[in-house]
């Protein structure tokens, strides 16, 4: 089995040292080396790994990121000029860059990807509107008084979103989107809104998008998903009819797999004749995994 994509970080994320200037200074000073990209994309090295160079070649004035540190050594990334301007969904070119990746570097790169992004587009203070500046090691941005703001402090955002199977007589309900390729389902999914537990969100989103009730909310796994900041949450809930209404607003359309189906898309992949299941890379892909196992 895969390891679940973008998990596992391999850094030590250090936070006494993020807090404390003197320290990440020295540790600067001390053989650190600066994450290597293109925008938001990584550049590679020989060996097809993440890409590093010392710090001392960022751009004068780049905002750095401090990620963490690596066998005692400090690895930082300089925020670009830009953060990414597509939809979660579109990130065909990133994927081409990162899908050879090691699981190490793809959860460092993960993690980069998401606090640079939010970094580049929240530069101001969604408070008064004065330019803001990073803070603890680029894990905070503060509308410093000092500087004439207004105190606020911001941290960087991570949006819940809740992915689940329902389950009925045997089943399983999967979806799909207008812009899928041919024939693939996948896990239904939506962002967890202020108020609602997760549990609560499932039963909100299965119902709203396909008509059904569910029951018995339990939690599988999460995983961080930086397009740009999402958190995957993995859940199991039940349904006690095969009974379905969809919002075509919502997904395109929605159907109860067999255990057979299920099996046969997972080992056949795009040949498949039942369904094209999500790709590996995705947590619905661990879902099923782990249904067709339990
Ligand atoms: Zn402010």
């Amino acid at each position: 089995v895969n390891p679940i994509a973008f998990a596992g970080q391999p850094l030590d994320r250090a936070d006494p040292v993020r807090s404390d200037p003197e320290r990440l200074a020295a540790l600067r000073a001390d053989g650190a080396l600066l994450l290597r990209l293109d925008g938001l994309l990584p550049e590679l090295d020989e060996a097809g790994g993440l890409a590093f160079a010392p710090v001392a070649d960022a751009a004068p004035g780049a905002e750095l990121v401090f990620l963490g540190l690596r066998a005692g050594r400090a690895l930082f990334a300089a925020v670009p000029g830009e953060g990414d301007p597509d939809p979660a969904y579109a990130h065909r070119r990133t994927w081409g860059a990162i899908a050879q990746l090691p699981a190490d570097d793809l959860a460092l790169f993960g993690a980069a990807r998401s606090v640079l992004d939010w970094h580049a587009r929240h530069r101001f203070c969604a408070r008064c509107g004065r330019p803001t500046a990073p803070a603890k090691g680029g894990w905070q941005r503060d509308c410093a008084k000092e500087t004439g703001g207004c105190g606020a402090q911001h941290f960087p955002r991570v949006d819940p979103v809740a992915i689940m199977l329902v389950e009925c007589e045997g089943r399983v309900l999967l979806g799909r989107q207008s812009r899928f390729p041919p024939n693939s389902f996948s896990a239904l999914a939506g962002f967890v809104e202020p108020g609602e537990t997760i549990e609560e969100a499932v039963a909100r989103e299965v119902l709203e998008e396909a008509g059904v009730r569910v029951r018995d909310v339990q939690y599988i796994g999460s995983q961080p998903w930086p397009f740009p900041s999402q958190l995957m949450i993995g859940c199991l809930g039940f349904a006690d009819s095969l009974e379905l209404a969809i919002d075509k607003t919502e997904i395109e359309d929605a159907r109860w797999f067999t255990r057979e189906d299920v099996a046969e898309a997972m080992a056949k992949g795009s040949d498949s004749a039942s369904f094209v299941p999500p790709p590996p890379q995705a947590i619905a892909n661990h879902l099923l995994q782990w249904w067709l196992e339990r």
